[in-house]
Order: structure tokens, then C-alpha cells, then sequence
């Protein structure tokens, strides 16, 4: 079985490795796309993000879908040949978070292609997965497997989108149009939202911001002031999702965003100095927002019923002994926005 193995910085080898026992919980996985992820960049390029290093080789990937092709004997739900997404996120299921039902804070949580812990959780871009029956989704039959390698994506900004609250007739600011960004564009409209406009430094992933749905964009490059002058009148925008990561991003949000409004914090970024007061003066929201849980069966049931359209968004699918290509093509924010690989 080959698996796409991330050593170091620009150092990602195609190696093969065995295929773990299957417990009497587990199913097999015959991986048929994985979708390059940021986090995965961020390994690709700079073997890690912040703390978090590259300390032994790790297997990169956790956007996946395939088929079943083996299950263990107290499954129940799967069967072989079923078509699965499989979520990347192992919760433990016994600490208080996950007994409360907040299964993305679990004090124990395993997530495929992670170092943040050591040994590091090795990751779902391999020809074959042994996962838990319980990670497994099945994909509805209106549904090609590259279209459900994006409900982790779209769990995320689903996620992030409930946790704003109603949307329903808003007015709502995007700040960073990467895939993460693009999806809350689309899953902001889903929930009701009146009015998007959507920022980014780059033109390509703008435009398809613009083919997603966002009512405007704007190149805060080229032209910030078009921005900030949304700020008058103590801001325009109810709500705004910082996916950037980009402190100038978020100062910004706060500088447009109207009184009691709220900011949702998705993408990470270094440590901030913010306008505090601001936040007190407006009387702002600063919410956070961390991956997903129970929205991933939900992404694919937006999916299924067609109230949710990914294919714009999935650029490219190289095949694995491309994978070097792929992520630097993934890279390439002129042109990409999803890049997956066929495994
Ligand atoms: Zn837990």
C-alpha cells in the first residue's frame, strides 16, 4: 500500500507501508480521492505551522472519501462496497467535552495528518485506510466520490457558520477566499444571508468568490479603502468570518463591522494585537470556531439534496504519482482552489 509521506519541508515521498490489523470496530478504505488541505501546505511547505513541526515522517491527508472493502465483525452500519466520506476526526468519546457532545474539543482527540501531537497521528492520503466504523459516511447516491472528499471542508464552514448564529437576512463580510472561505461564502447563503462581499489579496480565489455566490469582492490589496469605507457609520456588516489568519484582516472586521455584531475567527494566525476597545465600545462578538463534528453528516446531505454545489470549487485531481505537482500546484492560488488526488 502506498501513502504520500511528508519528511520535511518541500521533502514529500511516495512510500510504501503496511496496512494496520482491522479491530472488530474498524473498516477498510480503499481510498479514492484526497483533497490538499492548508494544513497540508503548510507541511508541504514549511514542514509545519507556528509550534507545531514535522519531528518524524508523517503521512499527510485528511480530506478522503472511498469504498469499503473490508469490515470488522461487530460492524454493523457498513457494508463492503459502500461508498463512505470519512470524517478525520477520532474523538475519544469518554472525556467530559465529548461526553457533553462537544466532540471537536475532546481532550484526546486524534486527527489524521496532525503533529501537533507526538508520536504524530498519521494522516488518510494512502491507498487503503483502516478507520473506525464510526468516521464513516455513507455518500448518497447523487454524489461522485470527489464531491464528498469536500464534506470536511464543508464541515468546517458549516460549523462555523451555525456558530454565528442566524444569518437570515444579513449582511455578511468574508475575509479570505481560500477553500475554507469560499465554502463559508456558500454555506452563509444557505443559512440566509441578504448581502455577501468577500476580500482577498488575490485575484484568482476572487474570482471564484464571485462565481460562488458573493455579491462583491474586493482586492484589499489593490484597494483597501473600498473596504474600510464600509466602517462608517460605526460598520456596515452584522457578521464577518476571518479566514485569513491575517491580523490586518481581522482589524479591519472590527473597524466595519457594525455595533453587537459578530466576528467569527476561523483561520489561525500568530499571536494578534487587536483594538480592543473596539470591541468594547461596539459591544463585538469575537467568536471562535474549530473544525466540526456532527456537521459533516450534514455536509453531505446539503450535498446529496443538491442545496449545496462543491464541483466549482475542485480545481484539479492528480493522480498519486503526481503528488508532488499536486501540492505545488495546489499552491498556486492564481489558479487552484481544491486540488485532490486520485489514489
Ligand atoms: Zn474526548
Amino acid at each position: 500500500m502506498r501513502a504520500i509521506v511528508a519528511h520535511a519541508a518541500k521533502d514529500i515521498r511516495i512510500e510504501e507501508t503496511g496496512v494496520p490489523a482491522l479491530g472488530p470496530e474498524d473498516i477498510r478504505v480503499r481510498i479514492a480521492f484526497g483533497g490538499i488541505c492548508g494544513s497540508d501546505l503548510h507541511y508541504y511547505n514549511h514542514g509545519g505551522f507556528g509550534a507545531v513541526r514535522l519531528r518524524e515522517p508523517m503521512i499527510l491527508g485528511h480530506e478522503i472519501a472511498g469504498v469499503v472493502e473490508a469490515v470488522g465483525a461487530d460492524c454493523r452500519r457498513v457494508k463492503i462496497g459502500d461508498r463512505v466520506a470519512v470524517s478525520p476526526n477520532v474523538p475519544c468519546n469518554r472525556c467530559r467535552y465529548c461526553l457533553e457532545g462537544l466532540q471537536n474539543q475532546c481532550l484526546d482527540v486524534r486527527f489524521y495528518g496532525s503533529a501537533m501531537r507526538f508520536p504524530h497521528v498519521q494522516g488518510a492520503f494512502r491507498e487503503s485506510l483502516v478507520c473506525r466504523e464510526s468516521q464513516a459516511h455513507p455518500v448518497p447516491g447523487s454524489l461522485t466520490l470527489q464531491e464528498a472528499t469536500m464534506a470536511e471542508p464543508l464541515a468546517v464552514a458549516l460549523h462555523a457558520t451555525r456558530r454565528a448564529g442566524s444569518l437570515m437576512g444579513r449582511r455578511v463580510l468574508v475575509s479570505g477566499c481560500g477553500p475554507i472561505g469560499a465554502l463559508t461564502i456558500v454555506a452563509a447563503r444557505r443559512a440566509g444571508a441578504a448581502e455577501i462581499v468577500a476580500t482577498d489579496i488575490a485575484d484568482g480565489v476572487l474570482g471564484f468568490a464571485s462565481r460562488l455566490g458573493a455579491d462583491r469582492v474586493i482586492n484589499v490589496a489593490e484597494t483597501p479603502e473600498t473596504l474600510t469605507a464600509f466602517g462608517a457609520d460605526k460598520g456596515y456588516f452584522d457578521a464577518v468570518f476571518e479566514a485569513s489568519g491575517a491580523a490586518p484582516a481581522l482589524r479591519t472586521g472590527i473597524e466595519v463591522i457594525r455595533p453587537r455584531g459578530v466576528i467569527m475567527q476561523l483561520g489561525l494566525g500568530g499571536d494578534m494585537t487587536i483594538p480592543i476597545n473596539q470591541v468594547t465600545f461596539k459591544e463585538i462578538e469575537l467568536r471562535g470556531t474549530f473544525r466540526f463534528h456532527e456537521e459533516f453528516a450534514l455536509a453531505l446531505e446539503f450535498m446529496g439534496k443538491g442545496l449545496i454545489d462543491v464541483k466549482p470549487l475542485i480545481t484539479a485531481t492528480k493522480p498519486l504519482d503526481e503528488a508532488r505537482d499536486a501540492f505545488e500546484l495546489a499552491n498556486d492560488r492564481s489558479q487552484s482552489m481544491k486540488v485532490q488526488i486520485a489514489f
